[in-house]
């Protein structure tokens, strides 16, 4: 059942603060994961600030360099219709089909989707793991199979997200406002890893909002793409992902960002497929390398060893079909 609370429905950024600042609080976007965890008893709350009214974290727009400015209030469902998403930013287009439901996708909004909580199901439950406050992961000694590879530290969540790796990719910037000023954060360092923190997902305060998400212009020779693996067709999480932003120059590769999904506990730089990449063509035995780097260095739980094979296929396959694109 969900617990009794009380919620505010401001129509101004400014007024979203100040019911914020009072404290004890949490932000309502789609509500499609909050009021999940409300429901659950994930973590409780005497006040959600819905920011349903707050108009200004709406739309879609070119920025004046030809980037484009998303607000936080986008719905997923209004990513994918964007026609500069779908021409210019094809791994955030590609990312987006493949999040939750259709009717998730048009309730759920891009800024709820980087913030959302992790899907572990012992935090979920009625467990009284690490992350919620208790002494130990659960997931560590048990089921683990749709856990970490990489950056487990005492807790061993995988991030759920599927536009954070096609964001961080793409190299799009957060813009944040709390009480008193306003700040940026690149979508690569808005997640928090557990060895930092294991109680918390992302770098916000809990009175900060995250307003508006900036992707830079497209640059020319830039390809990318999004590639998710899941146990079932419909809706599901990733159990690999792969978001590549390659910028090629003919047939060679000049700049490469690629992050995991289903990896870690927060989107994971592939830095060694980058570097594999960078300065070749993408033939046969530069993909293979590519694979090969993408699990070095993996600490694959008990359960869970398949993701190793499993992140080469995607990636050998990803880079393929990139190499065989013109755009
Ligand atoms: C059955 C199911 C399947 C799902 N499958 C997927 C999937 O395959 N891939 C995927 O990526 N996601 C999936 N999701 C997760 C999620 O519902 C969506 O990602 C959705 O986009 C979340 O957005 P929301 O606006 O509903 O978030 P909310 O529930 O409103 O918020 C989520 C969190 O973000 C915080 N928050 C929201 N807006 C802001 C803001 N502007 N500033 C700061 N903090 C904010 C909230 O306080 C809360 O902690 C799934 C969810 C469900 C229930």
């Amino acid at each position: 059942m969900l617990p009794s609370f009380s919620i505010v429905r401001p129509t101004s950024l400014d007024e979203a603060l100040s019911q914020l600042a009072a404290g004890d609080a949490r932000i309502h976007g789609g509500g499609t994961d909050l009021l999940g965890c409300l429901h659950d008893g994930v973590f409780a709350t005497p006040k959600v600030v819905s920011l349903a009214r707050v108009q200004e974290l709406r739309g879609i727009s070119r920025t004046a360099d030809g980037g484009l400015r998303i607000g936080a209030l986008t719905t997923i469902s209004e990513l994918i219709a964007n026609g500069d998403v779908a021409e210019r930013y094809r791994a955030l287009h590609q990312a987006a089909q493949v999040v939750a439901s259709p009717q998730l996708r048009n309730q759920g909004t891009v800024a709820g989707n980087l913030c959302q909580k992790p899907r572990c199901w012992y935090y979920r439950g009625e467990f009284h793991c690490l992350r919620k406050g208790g002494e130990k992961c659960f997931a560590y000694e048990g089921e683990n199979q749709y856990h970490c590879i990489f950056g487990g530290d005492l807790c061993y969540i995988v991030h759920p997200s599927d536009t954070a790796p096609a964001l961080a990719a793409l190299g799009a910037v957060c813009r944040v406002s709390g009480p008193s000023s306003t700040r940026s954060v690149a979508v690569d360092a808005l997640h928090v890893g557990p060895s930092e923190n294991p109680q918390r997902e992302t770098v916000l305060e809990p009175d900060e909002i995250l307003t508006e998400i900036v992707l830079p212009p497209a640059a020319a020779g830039t390809r990318s793409s999004y590639r998710k693996v899941r146990a079932r067709a419909s809706w599901n999480f990733a159990l690999a992902g792969v978001a590549m932003a390659l910028r090629f120059d003919g047939s060679m590769v000049t700049g490469a960002r690629v992050f995991l999904s289903g990896a870690a506990p927060v989107p994971w730089r592939a830095t060694g497929v980058e570097q594999a990449i960078v300065g070749r063509a993408l033939d046969a035995a530069t993909i293979a390398a590519a694979a090969e780097a993408a699990i070095a260095g993996a600490e694959p739980l008990s359960k869970n060893g398949y993701k190793l094979p499993l992140f080469q296929g995607i990636i050998t396959d990803e880079l393929e079909k990139i190499a065989a694109r013109s755009a």
